[in-house]
């Protein structure tokens, strides 16, 4: 299945901040939207980076005063995307090895979505429910 398939359901919307703004404006936004993930962006729309609930995790461990850092002082900059071609098994596979569980879409230098190790995991299993309905039928035909 491609990516594409999940963001037909999910939507293309992204939640997104700057990096001028704190990571409590970021922890509000995350907690207000359901979400582990939030991606960076520049004045243009561009992506420069990615927090997660993680980075802000690692910094409230060191740091009381945290919560008025800049999200730029978190922020993963290497950010990994996906395209809405790439298959759900490739996509995993990199979220696994990366050690990290959200991945931006972009297509033609545009951000036109962002998915989860959870969008991954449920479209697996709808499409494995699938192929095994498709057997059941087979073998109770023949
Ligand atoms: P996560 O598992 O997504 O909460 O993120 C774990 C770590 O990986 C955090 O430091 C994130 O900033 C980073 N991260 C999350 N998604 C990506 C991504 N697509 N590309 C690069 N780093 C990421």
């Amino acid at each position: 299945m491609q990516i594409s398939t999940i963001l037909a359901t999910k939507g293309s919307t992204v939640v997104t901040v700057t990096p001028d703004q704190t990571i409590r404006e970021a922890v509000v936004l995350l907690v207000d939207k359901h979400i582990g993930a939030a991606v960076v962006i520049d004045g243009a729309g561009h992506p420069v980076g990615i927090i997660s609930e993680r980075d802000i995790m690692r910094l409230l461990a060191q740091n009381d005063h945290a919560l008025s850092e800049p999200v730029s002082r978190v922020m993963t900059r290497n950010v990994t995307i996906a395209r809405p071609g790439d298959d759900t098994r490739v996509v995993s596979k990199t979220m696994t090895v990366g050690r990290f569980r959200h991945l931006p879409v972009m297509d033609h230098g545009e951000l036109v979505g962002i998915i989860s190790i959870g969008d991954v995991v449920k479209a697996q299993l709808d499409e494995y429910e699938g192929e095994i309905e498709t057997l059941q039928t087979r073998v109770e035909k023949g």
